[in-house]
């Protein structure tokens, strides 16, 4: 039925079979299909002023695509999701390549064939490529914890190098950790990858970017005689959960509601914040034509911010001397400060606070929480259109 910005006077929810809290893909995923396959009346309201969750793209003054929220990198194993998606775009044949910037030199990430002469010199990069291969077989992704098990000095070598200088300096950066801080058993996933395959997503089935952009995807999906999306508008203000019931404009409320916000919020966070991290993102256009050699180089000895992002290297839009780039900084998130919750800091006692806000609405059987927000949990785009897909089958089964 189109989008709007603000509802209407008047507006009546029970005109709507279903309310959908959030315009990225959980809720977007769920308004196109329980629109579909049930014919429901579907009202997508979302407090951004534009469609697509995080995943939102748009031309910026210089004329450059870029992503609002940073780079967003599509990839997946999933058939089913890929299948869906690709209802409502094409797709580029992008393989997305990353490089760390150690000590001034650029290598691959993560850490392989060619990064190992880099680090060490061609001679000996070789062979210590060499007894890897050996040891391991070729084409293999080996976590550095596994090197040092083999207690072979040349082989924890080249573990103690990975943990040094791609690792720890960018992980402290990322969550603002000190190295005691940090989890031995996420630090030894690090992995070496024994090969010369240079993609970050190297298995990966489907991989590329939207052909027109993640927001024209969305204007697809969106676009269904039957869903009416209604930016600007806070649900907060609309909807309050009881104990057994949502009231939406002051009355129970008897359609579905799928939430993808963060469920804390709803509770005028009186159990207490959910914590995450937050960026700040600063973007610059250069009157260059290429900045960096890849789409992201993650500064991982230097810097204070964790990596820059050259949006022309994703996309592979064309536009002769001018590029745009984005530096990341990462911090912690100050709740109901305007900053966005980017990812969910998912240790013991947050995920403890975060059941308790969940029992809160698990009575309500009307009340669906969906996405990496309502679910806190970090979620790439594949992992949360599979689990809306989940969300929107039982939705579908109850209501045909
Ligand atoms: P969101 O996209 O956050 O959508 C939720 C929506 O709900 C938001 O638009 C929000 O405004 C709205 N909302 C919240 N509260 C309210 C309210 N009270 N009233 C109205 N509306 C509300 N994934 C990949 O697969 N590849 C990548 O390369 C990749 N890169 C990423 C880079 C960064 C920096 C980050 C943070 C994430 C990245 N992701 C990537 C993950 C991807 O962004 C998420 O999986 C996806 O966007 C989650 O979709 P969602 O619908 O759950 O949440």
């Amino acid at each position: 039925m189109g989008i709007a910005n603000g509802l209407p006077a008047g507006f009546n929810p029970d005109v709507y079979d279903a309310i959908i809290v959030g315009a990225g893909y959980a809720g977007a995923v769920c308004a196109r299909r329980l629109a579909e396959a049930c014919g429901m009346k579907v009202a997508v309201i979302e407090r951004r002023d534009h469609i697509g969750g995080n995943a939102y793209d748009y031309v910026d003054d210089a004329g450059i695509l870029v992503h609002k929220y940073g780079p967003h990198i599509y990839h997946t194993m999933n058939g089913r999701v890929n299948q869906y998606l690709s209802r409502f775009t094409e797709w580029t044949g992008y393989q997305h390549k990353v490089l760390a910037n150690i000590h001034g030199t650029l290598m691959p990430v993560p850490f392989n064939h060619t990064s190992l002469k880099l680090a060490f010199g061609d001679e000996r990069g070789e062979a210590l490529y060499q007894k890897l291969v050996a040891t391991f077989g070729e084409n293999k992704k080996v976590p550095i914890m596994e090197l040092r098990e083999k207690n072979d000095p040349e082989l924890s070598e080249v573990a103690d190098y990975v943990y040094e200088n791609v690792f720890l300096h960018y992980t402290m950066k990322q969550w603002g950790k000190t190295p005691d801080q940090i989890d031995p058993s996420i630090t030894g996933r690090v992995p070496v990858f024994v090969g010369d395959d240079d993609r970050y997503f190297p298995t990966a089935k489907y991989q590329g970017m939207p052909a027109e952009g993640y927001t024209k995807l969305f204007e697809n999906m969106l676009n269904h005689d039957l869903v009416s999306v209604f930016l600007g508008v806070d649900v907060r203000d609309i909807l309050k959960v009881g104990t057994s019931n949502v009231l939406v404009c002051g009355r129970p409320y008897g359609g579905e509601i799928v939430y993808s916000g963060p469920l804390d919020e709803l509770f005028g966070l009186d159990l207490g914040a959910l914590p995450y991290r937050t960026l700040d993102m600063q973007f610059e256009t250069l009157p260059v034509d290429q900045f960096q050699p890849v789409g992201t180089v993650n500064y991982t000895t230097s810097e204070d911010f964790t990596r820059i992002t050259e949006f022309k290297n994703m996309t592979g839009q064309v536009a002769p001397g001018r590029t745009t780039i984005m530096r990341e900084y990462s911090k912690a998130y100050v709740p109901e400060s305007g900053q966005t919750p980017y990812y969910a800091i998912l240790e013991d006692e947050n995920l403890k606070l975060y059941r308790r806000y969940r029992e809160r609405v698990a009575g309500i059987l009307n009340f669906h929480c969906v996405g990496r927000l309502a679910e806190y949990r970090y979620y790439d785009m594949d992992g949360v259109v599979a689990s809306a897909l989940n969300l929107s089958d039982e939705l579908i089964q109850a209501h045909n």
